[in-house]
C-alpha cells in the first residue's frame, strides 16, 4: 500500500549531517577569493570602478567549464524533448510578487525592484520558473501538443548576503513541463537534471517529497501551527516571527536551535489527500524503475509559494547534504501557477539548478572523468508506447539509447498512437519506435520509417544497432 511504502522509505531518511553545512561553506568557493574586493586606485589615486558586492566576473580561464555545462544542458534537454526558452532579464515585479509569493524571502527581501523611467515597477528575475509560465500564457502555448517542455539558461538575481556559494548574480539552467498532469513529467524531470549532473562527473543524491495540493497543505498548516506553538520557547527569533507569517517556512530553518524540534514534526505526507498520495508513490515508482535513487525527506517544502505536490532537492554525494547552502538545485510541481497568473488551470513542473555550485563541484571533480563532446544531432527517431507496462519499458529504453547517443523524442503522456504519430511527424524524425503492451511481453519492438510506413518488428536488444544502421544509411545517402 501507498502509505506504508512511504513509511518503510522514510526509516532510510539519513538526518542531515548537523556541522556539515558550515564546513563546506567555508572551504567552498574557489571564486570568492579570486574576486578584487575593496576600493582599489591607481598610483595616481585614481579610483577603479569596483565590482559590485555578491557579483563576479566569469574569466576566460573558466571558460570550459561553463561551456561544458552549457552544451550539457543543450544536449540532454534536446535528448528528453525540451525546446530552448529565452525570457528577459528584466520582468514586472508583480509577476513574482503572485507567484512566487508574499512571505518568501525571494519577494520580501532579496527581489531588485526598482521603478522603470515611465515608473513602471520592474524586477530583475530572482527566478525562471514564473517568467516562463507568464510566456506559455501570453504566447498562447495552450494551443500546443501538451505538456510543453521548455528549457532555459541564463542568469537571476537575488539580493542576498553574498557569502561561498551564494551570489546576487547566479546562473541556473533549469526545464518546465507545463501542461500535464501525469507523473511520469515529474520524473523524467528528475531524470533530466539528474543526468545533467552525472554527465558532469557529479554524484547526485536526489531528496524527495510531496507538499500535496493547496487543501492538503491548508491541513497540514493547521497542524504543525499546533505543534509549533506548544514548541514556541525552543524556536529561534526568526522562527518565531515565521510562526506567525508563514509556519511551514521554520521547516527550512537552517539554525541548530530548531533543528529537533522540526525533526520532531507532524509529517506533510500523512495529511496527503489520497489522489495526492498515489501521485507520489506514482513517482516514486517512475524513479524505482529509473534506477535513480532517492532519500525521502519530510522537512522538503521549498522556499516558494507555488509549489504542488512533488517537491524536491539535488545534493552533491560527497558534500553531505542538508544545508541550503550546498543544495545544487531543486524544483517541484506547480499546478497553481498558470491560473494564479490568469491563465487557463494548467498543471506544471519543473527544476533549476545553481551553476555556480555546479561549476565548483566540476572543477572538484575534474580528475574525473567528463563528457564533453558534443553529440552530432542527426540521429533522432520518436519514441510512441502504449499502455502502462510500455511505458514503462519505454523509460528504460529511451535511457539506453540516449546513453547510446539517440536523440529521443517522445511524449509519454500520450496514449494514442495517432497523436504520438502526429508528433513524430512533426518533429520530422525518420523513424518512429512503437512499443506496446505485446511487443514489451515479446521483448521486441517496432520501427516504422515515417517516410515509406513500413514497420519492422526486431528484438529490443538488437535495437540499437539495427538502428544505428539505418540511420547510417540515411547520412550516407
Ligand atoms: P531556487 O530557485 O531557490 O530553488 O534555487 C535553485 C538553485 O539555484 C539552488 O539550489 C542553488 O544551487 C541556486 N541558487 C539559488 N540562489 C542562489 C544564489 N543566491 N547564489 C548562487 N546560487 C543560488
Amino acid at each position: 500500500m501507498p502509505t506504508k511504502k512511504i513509511i518503510k522509505k522514510k526509516k532510510e531518511e539519513k538526518k542531515p549531517k548537523k556541522s556539515t553545512p558550515t564546513k563546506i561553506v567555508k572551504k567552498e568557493n574557489p571564486q570568492k577569493s579570486e574576486q578584487p574586493s575593496g576600493e582599489q586606485r591607481n598610483a595616481k589615486g585614481v579610483r577603479i570602478p569596483a565590482l559590485l558586492r555578491g557579483m563576479k566576473d566569469i574569466l576566460p580561464k573558466d571558460e570550459g567549464v561553463w561551456k561544458k555545462m552549457y552544451h550539457t544542458a543543450e544536449n540532454i534537454s534536446e535528448a528528453y524533448g525540451f525546446g530552448r526558452i529565452q525570457t528577459p532579464v528584466l520582468e514586472e515585479a508583480s509577476l513574482f510578487i503572485r507567484s512566487v509569493g508574499r512571505g518568501t524571502d525571494v519577494v520580501d527581501k532579496e527581489m531588485y525592484v526598482f521603478e522603470d523611467r515611465d515608473l513602471a515597477k520592474i524586477c530583475l528575475r530572482p527566478e525562471a520558473t514564473a517568467s516562463v509560465a507568464r510566456a506559455y500564457i501570453v504566447h498562447g502555448m495552450v494551443s500546443l501538443p501538451q505538456p510543453v517542455k521548455m528549457w532555459y539558461f541564463g542568469s537571476m538575481f537575488r539580493h542576498d548576503r553574498p557569502q561561498a556559494g551564494r551570489y546576487r548574480e547566479f546562473h541556473q539552467f533549469g526545464a518546465e513541463s507545463i501542461g500535464d498532469r501525469d507523473p511520469v513529467n515529474d520524473a523524467e524531470l528528475i531524470v533530466t537534471a539528474f543526468n545533467f549532473l552525472k554527465e558532469l562527473g557529479i554524484s547526485p543524491v536526489l531528496h524527495l517529497n510531496s507538499i500535496g495540493t493547496a487543501d492538503d497543505r491548508a491541513k497540514y498548516l493547521v497542524e504543525l501551527s499546533g505543534y509549533l506553538r506548544t514548541k514556541r520557547s525552543y524556536l529561534c527569533e526568526e522562527c518565531k516571527k515565521r510562526l506567525l507569517k508563514n509556519p511551514l517556512r521554520v521547516l527550512d530553518c537552517k539554525n541548530e536551535q530548531c533543528q529537533s524540534t522540526i525533526e520532531e514534526s507532524p509529517q506533510i505526507v500523512d495529511s496527503l489527500s489520497e489522489s495526492s498520495r498515489n501521485f507520489f508513490m506514482k513517482v516514486i515508482e517512475y524513479l524505482d524503475d529509473l534506477s535513480v535513487p532517492y532519500v525521502l525527506r519530510h522537512t522538503l517544502v521549498r522556499g516558494l509559494d507555488y509549489y504542488t505536490d512533488t517537491v524536491f532537492e539535488f545534493y552533491e554525494e560527497e558534500t553531505g547534504e542538508g544545508s541550503a547552502q550546498s543544495a545544487l538545485g531543486g524544483g517541484g510541481r506547480y499546478d497553481g501557477l498558470v491560473e494564479e497568473l490568469g491563465g487557463r488551470p494548467t498543471p506544471g513542473c519543473g527544476f533549476a539548478l545553481g551553476l555556480e555550485r555546479v561549476a565548483y563541484a566540476i572543477k572538484r571533480n575534474l580528475d574525473k572523468e567528463v563528457k564533453t563532446d558534443v553529440k552530432a544531432k542527426n540521429n533522432q527517431v520518436y519514441f510512441a508506447q502504449l499502455g502502462e507496462q510500455a511505458r514503462r519499458r519505454a523509460l528504460y529504453l529511451i535511457e539506453d539509447l540516449r546513453h547510446a547517443g539517440t536523440v529521443t523524442y517522445h511524449n509519454l503522456s500520450k496514449t494514442s498512437l495517432k497523436n504520438q504519430l502526429e508528433l513524430a511527424n512533426k518533429y520530422e524524425c525518420p523513424y518512429t519506435l512503437i512499443l506496446g503492451q505485446k511487443e514489451v511481453q515479446d521483448g521486441t519492438i517496432i520501427i516504422r520509417d515515417m517516410e515509406s510506413g513500413i514497420q519492422e518488428i526486431v528484438d529490443q536488444k538488437k535495437l540499437k544497432s539495427i538502428l544505428d544502421k539505418k540511420i547510417q544509411s540515411l547520412t550516407n545517402a
